[in-house]
Order: structure tokens, then sequence, then C-alpha cells
């Protein structure tokens, strides 16, 4: 039996492949991308990429020893004679995080924005929108505390949605204060949870002495219900002053900027590095618990990770969620360039003429050629497949005479060109 790709992983397609969707579209991811690019590059953001493997430590500090990502969803790097240490990333923070500490980036202008994309890996069940291998468009903000740097993070996230043409998408910010405001809270929690420990999930019997704040976020029904039926207070009743002041100021610059928000007291993020400012973006028609993207500020995850105190904020939107909501919304992307010119030799002597002709063109324009002799009728088809504007000719005679006839596939006419005047006459 041919040899299948790996559960819960994609192929990113060519068009005109059999079984494209726009979710496996190549082209659609490139599109996504370039739409980030083109946003967050005029909002001063770099490019950074950093690499797929790191340290497990790095993971574990970065996302948190008791989250389902590192607990259960880690794929570990494995080769001959390896100390075993290293994972596949799960996320792009924490690996921007060591990069900046470690390459020094505190040096460049503060705060320092940067931006990357690529692929994610996480050992889950698989679903629609929920792969093993999937990928992130990833935003972050490191060296100011300040709510405007919140604000803009999100502002441009939706920016970026926007730019991609979806309308259906909406933003459900939270905040979860400092972490003396946790303290209180995860007391609160625990007090209100432990007589009914006998009842909750084992997780969640966990989370409880580590963590009381990532029941809220179980994916267990009966979890759900418990929270539901102890009418659970939200974080947000528990901000303190200075939390409460940065998430009206957040809040005052989207209302400024005409950005539409939902406040949401339920977002949770339950780690110790995690400040302030967390929220999700939501699509009308992929599921409540499927988010397009998410974002925090992560004040304490520098120094976590061992290097200075250095504010930070970041978010990331998987690529696939944001195809399968713009597939939703009915949206296509432009058809496809094909090349300007397809160029075919009539006998199997032009050939290498026709392939230099086309090679020199290609400094200007995408130029393709034919393997072999072909028929006009044959090399026009071949054209008009390959979405091309022109079709060239080049039999004997025009070898001769150092031309090549140029047939407009769209109007028909045809023209015989000198080949040194081929690049102005198919560009006029
Ligand atoms: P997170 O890093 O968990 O906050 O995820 C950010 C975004 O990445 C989510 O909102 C999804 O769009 C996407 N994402 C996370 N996990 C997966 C997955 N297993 N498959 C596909 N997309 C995912």
């Amino acid at each position: 039996m041919a040899i299948q790709r790996p559960k819960g992983t994609q192929d990113h397609l060519p068009d005109g492949s059999p079984k494209l969707r726009l979710d496996i579209s190549a082209r659609a991811f490139r599109h996504v991308t370039d739409t980030a690019r083109t946003v967050l590059e005029r909002g001063g953001a770099a490019f950074i990429a950093t690499p797929i493997f790191e340290e497990a430590e790095l993971v574990k500090r970065g996302v948190g020893g008791s989250t389902d990502i590192v607990r259960k969803e880690m794929f570990m790097v494995h080769y001959f004679g390896d100390h075993g240490g290293y994972v596949l990333r799960p996320e792009g923070t924490a690996g921007i995080v060591r990069a900046f500490i470690e390459n020094g980036l505190k040096q460049l202008p503060s705060p320092l924005k940067l931006w990357t994309h690529g692929p994610m890996f996480r050992a889950e069940n698989v679903q629609k929108g929920r792969l093993r291998q999937f990928h992130q468009v990833d935003y972050e903000v490191l060296g100011s505390a300040d709510p405007l740097v919140d604000a803009e993070a999100i502002w441009l996230m939706v920016q970026v949605v926007e730019a991609l043409g979806l309308t259906g998408v909406g933003v459900k910010l939270g905040s979860i204060g400092d972490p003396e405001d946790r303290d209180t809270y995860n007391a609160y929690l625990r007090e209100l949870f432990t007589p009914h420990a006998e009842r909750l999930s084992a997780d969640s019997q966990d989370r409880l002495t580590r963590n009381p704040m990532r029941i809220l976020d179980s994916k267990s029904k009966e979890d759900q219900a418990i929270i539901a039926e102890l009418a659970v207070k939200p974080m947000l009743d528990f901000l303190g002053t200075d939390a409460e002041a940065h998430f009206a100021a957040v809040r005052a610059y989207l209302d400024a900027w005409g950005v539409a928000y939902e406040v949401d007291p339920s977002i949770v993020r339950g780690l110790d590095y995690y400040r302030r400012t967390a929220w999700e973006l939501h699509h009308a028609h992929i599921g409540a618990k499927s988010a397009l993207g998410g974002g925090g500020r992560y004040d304490g995850l520098a120094a976590q990770l061992g290097g200075q105190e250095t504010p930070g904020i970041g978010w990331a939107f998987g690529v696939e969620r944001i195809l399968l909501a713009m597939e939703q919304e009915g949206l296509t992307l432009p058809a496809p360039d094909g090349p300007v010119v397809y160029l075919a030799a009539l006998d199997a002597g032009q050939v290498p003429s026709a392939a230099q002709a086309a090679l020199s063109l290609r400094s200007v324009m995408r130029a393709e050629f034919g393997l072999k002799a072909q028929k006009p009728g044959n090399a026009f088809r071949e054209a008009e497949r390959r979405g091309a504007r022109y079709a060239g000719l080049i039999g004997s005679d025009e070898a001769a005479a150092g031309t090549v006839a140029v047939k407009n596939l769209a109007t028909g006419e045809q023209v015989s060109v000198k080949v040194e005047a081929l690049a102005d006459a198919l560009t006029h």
C-alpha cells in the first residue's frame, strides 16, 4: 500500500489539484501569510524565524507544565544518541522570547515588534480544524507594558482578518489581572470547589491543587456543569486597581478606534506569567470552542525563561481555521496568474531555441517553454491550459529569421517578433 501522510497533517496543494479546498490550498496559505506580512510590517513588525524544535524545558516553562499541551500533546524529537530533550514546538511565543533573550534583541528600538508564521505541532485528538501539524501567524511585542501596545496588537489582528475579507469575526476581550489578583481568585476558587472535589474530573482534581483557574478551562462536560451550578464569579470581579485601570485604558483605545469587541469575563489563562489583557478571536460559523486565534500579555515570561524582566504581549491565529472561516463566508482567491508567454518549438531542433528565449525573458516576466516539439494547435491549447496570455511558436522559418510567431490568446492576433524584441512586445 502506498504510504500516507501522518494523521492530523495536511498537504498544501497547488492550483488545479483534484481534491483542492481552500484550507489545503498552498496559494491560499501564502495569501494569508502575505496579507499578514503587509499589515504587520506596515505596523512596524520585523520578521523573525526560530527553530521548529526546541528544548523541552523551554516549552515547559514557556507554555506551562500544568497545561494539556505540555502534559499530553508534545511531540518528542529523537535522533540517534541524543539526550531526548527536544520537542517540536507547539506554539511560537516561547521560541521568540528565547531568541529575544539569547540574541540580545533588547538593544533594538523598544518596544520590539516581531512576527512570524510556520508550522506548530500538538498531538491532539484530530477533528475538523484541529490538527497535529497546523500553522500559525504570530505577532509579539517585547519591551512595553503600555495598554496602547495591547490595543494596537488587537487592532492589528483584526486588520489582518479584515484584509482577508472576513466579516463574521468578533473579539472576546478579558483581563486576568496581576499575579496577586490571581492569587486571590485562586484562593476563592479553591474554597468554592474543594467541597465538590470528588465530582470533578481527575484532571480538574489535579488542577484544584496546582492551579484552580485552569478548572474553568476544562473540556469535561461534568466539570462545566459543576462550574455552572456553583455560579463561579469571573476573574474580572477580582481585578486590582492597576489591572482594572489597564483594562479600562485598552478598552478606551479600542472604542476610540472603532474596534468592535465583547467583554468576556470567562477568558482564562492560568499560567503565572500571563498578566492582564487576554482575548480570543471568534468566528460566527466556526464552533465557539474553536477560536480563530488568541492573544495575551505575558509580562512574566522573559524572566521565567531566564532573561531580564521584559513586558511582552502577543497573539497567534491558526491559518487553517482562518481558511475554514473564509470558506464558510464563500470567499475565494483571485484567479492565479499564469505565465505571460508559453513558448513552443514546432520541430525538435528548435526546442533549445524556445527554451533559451524563455529563459532570457525570465528577468522581466514569467515565461515557460515546451520540452518537446508541438503542433501549433497543441501549443495553443497547452498555453491556454497554463493560463498564459501569449503563445510563441518557433519553427524552422522563425529559427532562420531569428523571430518568434506570437499569438495573443485573448484576441487571436498573431505577429512575428524578433527574439531580441520579445520582452518589449510582450509587455506593451
Ligand atoms: P493557542 O496557541 O492555543 O492560543 O492557539 C492559537 C490558535 O491556533 C487557535 O485559535 C487556533 O486557530 C490555532 N490552533 C491551535 N491548536 C490547533 C490545532 N490543533 N489545529 C489547528 N489549529 C490550531
